[in-house]
């Protein structure tokens, strides 16, 4: 018979959100001019209080998930593959890349200057 044991016992905090301040909610970006940098401050803040105060804690480590965005338009950053790169329905014009953004025009301008490929839309 199926026996059920458990392990990796693991305590998760999550910390509150910037801004979140108890008494009113605001977007994180109102609350903070560098949401990452803070968020990241008052995870080591945690982490620093645990270790000090809590009794049986083997260790304690900041976590999270990165999630990238295009900083112009916001969207999530995504790129061609090199099989996209060479599929004409995926392909921007005859110099679309292996890399090469596909959210906007500016990420597109941006990623070509960089490696001196033409820019999008004529001109060469
Ligand atoms: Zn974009």
């Amino acid at each position: 018979m199926k026996h059920t044991t458990r392990e990796d016992y693991r305590v998760v905090i999550t910390p509150r959100r910037l801004g979140d301040l108890g008494w009113m909610s605001i977007s994180d970006r109102m609350a903070s001019s560098d949401p990452d940098r803070d968020m990241r401050e008052r995870c080591e803040e945690i982490t620093e209080q645990v270790k000090r105060h809590v009794d049986n804690v083997s260790s304690v480590e900041v976590q999270f998930t990165e999630v990238h965005t295009c900083s112009h338009c916001c969207l999530t950053w995504e790129v061609l593959t090199a099989v996209e790169a060479a599929n004409p329905s995926y392909q921007q014009d005859e110099h679309s890349a292996e890399g090469e953004p596909v959210c906007c025009e500016k990420a597109i301008a941006e990623f070509r200057a960089e490696r001196n490929i033409p820019a999008l839309g004529g001109g060469s």
